[in-house]
């Protein structure tokens, strides 16, 4: 499995520092409203990833924190009047609601950084004992970029010709612009009631801070494999790095991956522009997380992809074919030209995640099933959504299940015709007991596995 690391800007081969595990940090969402669209872009890439490296055979600990403390909490916590946590508590649940929605697998650990102070204050109690970090006449402590050698390392910063040494309490700033940042920040009155108890005297942690501190918690002071949306690269990877490897003097992340930027119609997203779109907006519209899943992972992560409604259109098309095929495949030994495209599709993945063209594999397996026939294609195509999540296998799921099952529906089928309603619910609940939903409908009765 070969990946594009921005770190060396090179493709290299994938696998795991230690053991069978890929140990990976992604920087999650700041829960301060509701994700949008292009969010979702760098969530659902960092899904295709975590796949992929379980689809050849490596197990994968994925660490996502809740960035629910920053400026944009603050200020949305203060101006509704109600506690840091109620205001942060509602975006969180609405986070994994859509990560659901897209069938985005869980990551093992989801910390939130409101949960992980003394982890901060010791990371920077480090850097300010070995010099590196220095407390200001505001009682914020600073990191001082000159004081690490390695500062612009992935962001590939020529500091001959950059004017440094201003100080930047923002989280955001850019590459024109680089200065010493805040890794703790003291108290303001426009903080209201949020703030801790530091060394340094009461405060909050900057931004940065809390992906080291929570990274290294969870994953060990040097780990396989942190991604992102591009605008993270710099600075707030950059000071990762920088926080990191000051404090331990190892290397902190072996390969970097960075996801494009999503645009609208061709323009970038933005409120006024009126092409702003939380993923609850397009399921109000009436599309389906199976559909925006699907445009969202077929580009190639490492290009701009272009979210438009025709994109959704075609989503819906082409899902529909694919549907339609896949009731007609079954289990069994499967045919070579199905193995073919499977071999296909997995050089296409392994390659930097070419999701297109392993959507084209996939296409071009439908089309020989619809021309072959699909005895024996059932597993391929079950292999392929492994990586992909997007395929239904409902009407599939009913021809798989085991004769027991199957036995107990006849018989249900036989008491609803003698209108023995307490028999019907009674087989109900044992089908249930077994592991396997039944479902009413004008057509009869189906049955799929519980999820
Ligand atoms: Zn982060």
């Amino acid at each position: 499995m070969k990946v594009h690391n921005s770190l060396t800007r090179q493709e290299e081969e994938l696998s795991p520092l230690e053991g069978n595990t890929v140990r990976m940090y992604t920087c999650g969402p700041t829960v301060y409203n509701f994700a949008h669209i292009g969010n979702f872009r760098a969530y659902a890439f960092e899904d295709i990833l975590r796949r992929t490296i379980e689809f050849n055979g490596m197990k994968v600990r994925q660490v996502m924190n809740l960035t629910d403390v920053d400026d944009k909490t603050i200020r949305g916590a203060n101006s509704a009047g109600v506690p840091l946590d109620d205001y942060t508590k509602t975006y969180k649940d609405a986070f994994f609601a859509d990560l659901k929605t897209l069938n985005i697998e869980p990551a093992e650990v989801y910390p939130a950084a409101t949960a992980h102070i003394p982890e901060m204050i010791d990371l920077v109690s480090k850097l300010v004992e070995k010099g590196i970090a220095y407390k200001s006449d505001d009682g914020s402590v600073y990191f001082n970029v000159r004081a690490f050698p390695g500062y612009g390392k992935l962001a590939h910063i020529d500091f001959d010709h950059q004017q440094t040494g201003a100080r930047c309490a923002a989280d955001e700033y850019d590459k024109e612009n680089v200065g010493d940042f805040a890794l703790w920040k003291a108290w303001e009155e426009s903080d209201g009631p949020v703030g801790w108890d530091s060394p340094w005297g009461r405060g909050r942690p900057g931004w940065h801070i809390e992906c080291s501190a929570m990274s290294m918690k969870y994953l060990g002071e040097t780990f396989d494999l942190h991604t992102g949306g591009i605008d993270n690269l710099f600075p707030h990877h950059e000071n990762e790095i920088a926080q990191a490897e000051a404090a331990t003097g190892k290397p902190f992340v072996k390969t970097w991956m960075h996801c494009a930027h999503l645009r609208v119609n061709g323009e970038k997203m933005s409120k006024s522009a009126g092409n702003f779109f939380t993923l609850r907006d397009l399921v109000a519209k009436g599309w389906t997380g199976r559909e925006i899943r699907y445009v969202l992972i077929n580009a190639h992560y490492r290009t701009g992809l272009n979210f438009a409604f025709d994109a959704l259109e075609d989503a819906r098309k082409a899902l529909a074919r694919i549907d339609a095929c896949v009731e007609k495949a079954t289990d069994g030994e499967a045919p070579d030209w199905a193995k073919s495209r499977l071999e296909d599709f997995a050089a296409a993945v392994n390659d930097d995640l070419n999701i297109p063209k392993a959507f084209a594999a996939l296409f071009e397996l439908v089309r020989e099933t619809n021309a072959k026939g699909g005895a024996g294609v059932l597993g391929v195509f079950k292999r392929m959504d492994e990586v992909l999540g997007v395929i239904f296998f409902g009407k599939a799921e009913k021809e798989e299940a085991p004769a027991e099952i199957l036995a107990l529906l006849e018989k249900r089928s036989e008491a609803r015709k003698a209108k023995n309603w307490a028999e019907s619910d009674r087989l109900r609940d044992e089908i249930a007991a077994a592991g396997w939903i039944v479902k009413d409908s004008r057509e009869g009765q189906t049955v799929s596995k519980k999820q």
